[in-house]
């Protein structure tokens, strides 16, 4: 599979379908906070899609800004979080890093789907033929990738996957627009101060939501354990960027997420 001939990239579309990794939603969980645009535009944002970022809005920048990518992080080896890496990595002669347990995805990151979730998962690169990345390397749990002023934390989280990975940057995108109080429920005790760090969270934890455990490589045990024990660590001032959907802060996500406040609610498959 290694070396595969490209197809083409994947149209330059934002048009995200429903993320084919969301847990089902729990029939008593209320709609969720408005989400708050960050203000302003940074190196780095909350906005970009996946699927629009690489061959149409990245690749460009990076061009643009004279930069040259070194690495290309990603939070775990399904398609819609892979598809455009080697894309962006190759180019530039940088490997594409993401925890151990999932490099071997970069096989083939459609093995073992069924046919629906091949479709789903398709439908969010429309025209796409994978090729995998020439150089993959794998991230351990405390790993740190530094690039110039940027430290990357690397946090093992499985679960969603074997391999998935928080990423922890100890910097907040869009400067200060963001508090660790917005979004809070009427009666919930106030979270002083702005968010600190950011973490970006893959298919782990979303806005109200967290990534299903049924896909192969999904535990529904060890998704509760990443969340009693790495994901409800996290400190309330903490930016959460997650791989689907728009952003929060962890406090919020205490506060408001049904799977944080009832883990169990995530049954194993
Ligand atoms: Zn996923």
């Amino acid at each position: 599979m290694r070396g595969r001939a490209v197809g083409r990239l994947p149209r330059c579309s934002s048009a995200a379908s429903r993320p084919a990794c969301w847990a089902p939603t729990p029939p008593s969980w209320p709609p969720g906070p408005a989400r708050r645009a960050p203000r302003g535009s940074a190196s780095w944002s909350t906005r970009a899609s996946a699927s629009s970022t690489a061959s149409c809005r990245l690749l460009p920048l990076l061009e643009r800004l004279h930069l040259r990518p070194v690495a290309v992080l990603v939070t775990h080896g399904h398609l819609d979080h892979v598809a455009e890496a080697a894309a962006v990595a190759d180019p530039a002669g940088a490997p594409v890093l993401l925890g151990a347990p999932d490099v071997h995805r970069l096989e083939d990151p459609l093995e073992g789907l069924g046919p629906q979730l091949r479709a789903a998962l398709l439908a969010q690169v429309p025209g796409f033929a994978w090729r995998r990345p020439a150089s993959v390397r794998g991230l351990s749990g405390g790993d740190e990738v530094v690039a110039g002023a940027l430290r990357v934390r690397a946090v093992a989280a499985p679960g969603h996957t074997e391999g998935s990975t928080l990423l922890v940057v100890d910097d907040v995108p869009d400067g200060d627009s963001w508090s660790a109080a917005d979004g809070l429920p009427a009666g919930t005790p106030a979270v002083a101060g702005r968010v600190r760090s950011t973490v970006m969270t893959g298919d782990v934890l979303f806005a109200g939501s967290v990534g299903r455990t049924d896909l192969p490589g999904g535990d529904g045990a060890a998704m509760r354990a990443t969340l009693r024990d790495v994901v409800l660590a996290l400190p309330d001032d903490v930016l959460v960027v997650p791989g689907h959907g728009p952003a929060s802060t962890l406090a919020r996500e205490r506060a408001t997420n049904p799977y944080l406040l009832d883990p169990d609610l995530l049954e194993s498959p």
